[in-house]
């Protein structure tokens, strides 16, 4: 079997990288050429390419002709669409580029599959940031699009064209609504990366505040090798379809910096309110974090919680780490990588 893969650099890229090739899949993965490349965006990925396990193929999303000609290549089984510009805060601030890459390229990579005599199973990532602010609590694959950002508009745009070309040309498109899910291979502007790579630095003894935002806001958080495990498994199935990737547990920002220090066993004691918050050692009394205001989304989703339950009892796919648990694991992975550097 042949799989490719876009934003194989990326989080979910690299970790699906791992899965298809302990699967025995000859995997492929585009990567877009940058001006300075220390070769940091491949450190994820560095055994796999060692050992000729994944072979790189550069376009930009935008070059369709480029990725046309991969495809005639590669001729994959089976395509996973992850890349694009995946921050929420920061497609406020680059809203056009964001809408283009997920949408635009979602749309320019249907029409060269309609096109391809034998098209691959197409895998796309959706996301809960569809929903924004929903009208059910739990989402499920059946709640209405409410988006609150660019982002969210632009993958509620892409999960429609995906369900269009997969009802109007029969095609296998399938999209996972996935909620969100962590690692220490996220990117260090995703709060949880910024919390566990805070929290191993103040365990280190460094001098450091961790400055965050709205510390009441709620996310239904996951382990991101157990979603692409899920991702994997809808393209095994005998129909395309959509389904959601949740924990369907909503954890306070909060409980989760509480639980991360825990972690690292310091004591974190949260005093005044609002922007003023911030958070002290109970031991020392030495401020640890602090709310700063420039940190507040323009719009913040509340209560996004997904329902499992199809892909529980679909795909046979179930989360495992969540909530606190997660943020004890992304520590100690931080604090034992510091550790080996
Ligand atoms: P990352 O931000 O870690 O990775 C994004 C990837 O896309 C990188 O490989 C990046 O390459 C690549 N990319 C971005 N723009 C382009 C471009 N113009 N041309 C080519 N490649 C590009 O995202 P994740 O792995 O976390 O997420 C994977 C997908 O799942 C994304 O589509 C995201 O929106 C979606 N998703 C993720 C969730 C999560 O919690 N992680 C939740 C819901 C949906 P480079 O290394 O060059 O930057």
């Amino acid at each position: 079997m042949k799989a490719l893969i876009t934003g194989i650099t990326g989080q979910d890229g690299s970790y699906l990288a791992e899965l298809l090739v302990s699967k025995g899949y000859a995997v492929h993965g585009l990567v877009r050429r940058v001006s300075q490349d220390d070769g940091s965006r491949l450190r994820n990925l560095e055994p796999l390419l060692a050992q000729n396990r994944v072979i790189l193929h550069s376009a930009d999303l935008s070059d369709r002709g480029a990725i046309r000609r991969i495809f005639d290549e590669v001729a994959p089984d089976e395509f996973y669409h992850l890349a694009g510009q995946s921050h929420v805060g920061l497609s406020f601030e680059i809203p056009e580029s964001t809408f283009m890459e997920v949408a635009g390229a979602t749309l320019s990579l249907l029409e060269i599959c309609r096109d391809l005599d034998q098209p691959p199973r197409f895998f796309h990532a959706g996301s809960s940031e569809i929903f924004g602010n929903p009208d059910d609590l739990p989402q499920s694959e059946l709640t209405a699009f409410r988006p609150t950002s660019p982002y969210g508009c632009a993958k509620a745009c892409s999960v429609n064209l995906c369900k269009v070309y997969r009802e109007a040309y029969g095609l296998f498109i399938a999209s996972g609504i996935a909620y969100n899910h962590e690692s220490i291979r996220r990117s260090g502007n995703f709060v949880t990366k910024k919390i566990a790579g805070s929290v191993a630095r103040l365990a280190a003894g460094e001098n450091h505040i961790l400055e965050l935002g709205n510390l009441n806001t709620r996310r239904d958080w996951g382990y991101a090798p157990e979603f692409v495990e899920g991702m994997w498994r809808m393209l095994q199935q005998p129909q395309a379809d959509e389904f959601v990737f949740a924990t369907g547990e909503l954890t306070c920002l909060r409980d989760f910096v509480m639980a991360a220090f825990e972690a690292a066993e310091i004591g974190i004691e949260f005093r005044g309110e609002g922007a003023g918050e911030v958070g002290v050692d109970r031991a020392s009394g030495k401020t640890l974090l602090r709310v700063n205001p420039q940190f507040f989304r323009p719009v913040d989703p509340c209560n996004l919680v997904g329902d499992p339950s199809k892909a529980e009892s679909e795909l046979g796919w179930r989360p495992t780490i969540k909530g606190a648990a997660l943020a004890r694991r992304l520590v100690l992975d931080e604090i034992t990588a510091r550790r080996a550097n």
